[in-house]
């Protein structure tokens, strides 16, 4: 079938088209991953513990070679400008017994492994009990972990979120509001869609209350102005008047504040 053909290609290619180097950077090894790939420009971004430079394939070698190069000069300099935010930290082993400590709720975890296909997990009263798959490989069992149980704490969490956003609406804005989501954002904190739905990162679950509310806030004032306009940042600062310290608090934590790390604050 030539679909298949196609998309085989294409999965082959993007293999090709991905390589992989070190660099040191204050004595710190940083994974560089290097994509060559149909775009127009080129990019950098630096994650966890690595470095993302993609680069346009219809340029020569050269031109390839120097974008590079400048990307990486330029994450060296971001890194080296401000190396707390950047600083490799241990991801987290969870492992039974683990006490978790989610606001002013704690957790204790069992894990336990089992030769079943899927991963599953419950919570009975503050307990959590995770089925892991034992046919996984280390690395897929330590995501089914963090991923059960930030699903599992946001869905126990759910209910304290929409009572808030709820107060924080009539408080503030009295606008219409369609569901509350926790999701499993990485890129953003919040969001606020065109039919009045309100998501939060399940990340937010680790940071300061007031840090929430800051949020929670500033998707509810999308629900009034959908840009980031002068007007909209008024809107703001008349419901949080500081609000700017919760945006310092964000940006300074954004790397920490996440399951894979034990988040203690
Ligand atoms: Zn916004």
């Amino acid at each position: 079938m030539k679909s298949n053909v196609i998309l085989h290609r294409c999965v082959l290619r993007w293999y090709l088209n991905m390589r992989t180097e070190k660099l040191l950077i204050n004595n710190q090894e940083y994974i560089v991953e290097i994509y060559t790939e149909e775009r127009n420009n080129a990019t950098v971004s630096i994650r966890k513990n690595k470095i993302i430079i993609r680069v346009p394939i219809n340029i020569n070698r050269e031109e390839q070679f120097r974008h590079i190069l400048q990307m990486k000069q330029w994450a060296m300099k971001k890194i080296m400008s401000n190396p707390e935010r950047f600083k490799r930290r241990e991801e987290k082993q969870y492992k039974s017994g683990d006490i978790l400590q989610i606001n002013d709720e704690q957790f204790s975890l069992e894990i336990d492994y089992s030769n079943n296909v899927s991963s599953s997990g419950r919570i009975i009263n503050n307990k959590i009990i995770l089925n892991i798959s034992s046919r996984l490989s280390e690395e897929i069992k330590k995501e089914h972990i963090v991923t059960l149980l930030s699903r599992i704490i946001a869905k126990r969490r759910l209910p304290i979120l929409e009572k808030k956003i709820h107060e924080l609406n009539q408080q503030h804005f009295q606008k219409n509001i369609n569901r509350i989501f926790f999701k499993n954002m990485n890129s953003r904190w919040g969001s606020c869609s065109e039919n009045a739905n309100i998501n939060i990162s399940t990340r937010l679950l680790f940071a300061p209350e007031i840090v929430l509310e800051y949020v929670c806030i500033h998707e509810l004032a999308h629900l009034i102005e959908q840009n980031h306009s002068t007007n909209f940042w008024n809107i703001v600062q008349q419901a949080i008047p500081c609000y700017k310290e919760q945006e310092q608090w964000l940006k300074k934590m954004e790397i920490h504040v996440d399951f894979n790390y034990l988040f203690v604050l």
